[in-house]
């Protein structure tokens, strides 16, 4: 779930995305994408010993490389062979755009196919968090938001997703982010994209995030959090997984009505339904669900939608739930522009009134949020 907005102008140019499709074509398997056995399996289909599948985890998930010059202890005559089959590259920055200081990163990415996404690396003073795409596009229309203007193009595969990890901890490793070298500590699923929809490979993508070293990142479950508009059966599988992460539902609207208009997806998932799943989440979980709200003006903040989406929240228990209002950048010209300050304060007064713990969400990088798939639309401009 992205959450920028379409900027003026924009709303052309998912039209001429749309006139001239890309290609669209299978990610190449990677070793990031197989289990520890299928890894030491293809390591011993290239004439390997299977051990060697240990040695290039420990590169991977520990050191963050794929380059085989780094691979010192494997045998120089057997790197180029492993990088070639295992190893194929799927990411190349395209575009890098800073703020904060630095400390703010958007980069965007192209891939084998043509194919651009984006993620955003921010680190804070004791932090970071990294948000990534799950798809190229999103098929989720949400009006407000440019990647569901440019439409749905295809789902990116695990390795895809892991290779926007392991990019972001080698940045961070490396010191490249002012304030010295720093670790990763939290993960988004907040990029281009409905996650759920391409559930396969986001779950093979988290377990491999959260499997110990040298088989995977070793990151804690608890710090990645999982962003959906709502798609019940999805929220029911992944609250089977037994995994502790946390559920964050893109609601931006309590009443159907406004909602179906909002977040398309709602006329087959309602508001009840989905804040049913989410509930459901949190007892299968025991994490506390967060309900992200786009404050837009005269569009969704108003008092009356705050009290009613505290009475739904509490109607189905207490202390389950977290609302972070999210206030869209000022975008003059756009229909879809932020609510004013006072209004947005009354909001969250009102939500904190109903016992709701809210936190209006960090709005940083704002001058670089030139909207998730917006970059990908000027450079096919
Ligand atoms: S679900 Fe898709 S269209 Fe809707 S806000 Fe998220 S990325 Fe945009």
């Amino acid at each position: 779930m992205a959450t920028t907005q379409v900027r003026p102008g924009d709303e052309t140019k998912p039209v001429a995305l749309q006139m001239a499709p890309r290609r669209v074509v299978k990610a190449p398997r990677h070793f990031a994408d197989l289990s520890a056995e299928e890894r030491a399996d293809a390591v011993a289909a290239l004439g390997q010993p299977r051990f060697r599948a240990k040695q290039l985890a420990t590169h991977y998930f520990t050191h963050f490389t794929a380059d085989p010059t780094d691979w010192t202890d494997i045998p120089a005559a057997a790197r180029e062979a492993i990088a070639t089959d295992l190893f194929p590259v799927l990411l190349t920055r395209r575009k890098e755009l800073k703020a904060d200081k630095g400390t703010t990163v958007k980069t965007l990415w192209g891939l084998h196919d043509g194919n651009r996404v984006e993620s955003v690396l921010m680190r804070y003073p004791r932090r970071s968090t990294l948000c990534i795409s799950s798809q190229v596009g999103c098929g989720m229309a949400c009006p407000f938001c440019a990647t569901g203007q440019l439409g749905f193009t295809r789902n990116l595969s695990a390795s895809e997703m892991l290779e926007q990890v392991r990019l972001a901890m080698r940045t961070l490793a490396l010191g490249e982010i002012p304030g010295g070298p720093a670790r990763l500590n939290n993960l988004v699923f907040m990029g281009e994209g409905e996650g759920l929809i391409n559930y396969r490979a986001i779950m093979t993508c988290i377990r491999t995030l959260v499997a110990d070293a040298p088989h995977g990142f070793g990151m804690s479950a608890r710090n990645i959090t999982v962003s959906t508009v709502g798609l019940v059966p999805g929220i029911n599988k992944l609250a089977a997984e037994g995994l502790p992460l946390t559920l964050a539902l893109s609601l931006h609207a309590p009443d159907d009505d406004l909602r179906s208009e909002l977040v398309p997806i709602n006329t087959r998932f309602s508001v009840g339904e989905a804040l049913d799943a989410a509930r459901t989440y949190y007892e299968a979980t025991g994490r506390r669900v967060s309900i992200e709200y786009a404050l837009i003006k005269d569009m969704n903040d108003q008092a009356w939608r705050a009290d009613l989406l505290g009475k739904k929240l509490n109607a189905r228990g207490r202390g389950w739930v977290h609302v972070n209002p999210i206030p869209l950048n000022p975008t003059p010209g756009s229909i879809w522009t932020a609510s004013e300050r006072a209004v947005e304060d009354e909001f969250v007064a009102r939500l904190r009134g109903h016992g709701i713990p809210t936190t209006v969400r960090d709005t940083r990088g704002s001058d670089i949020d030139g909207a998730c798939g917006q970059l990908a639309a000027e450079e096919d401009a």
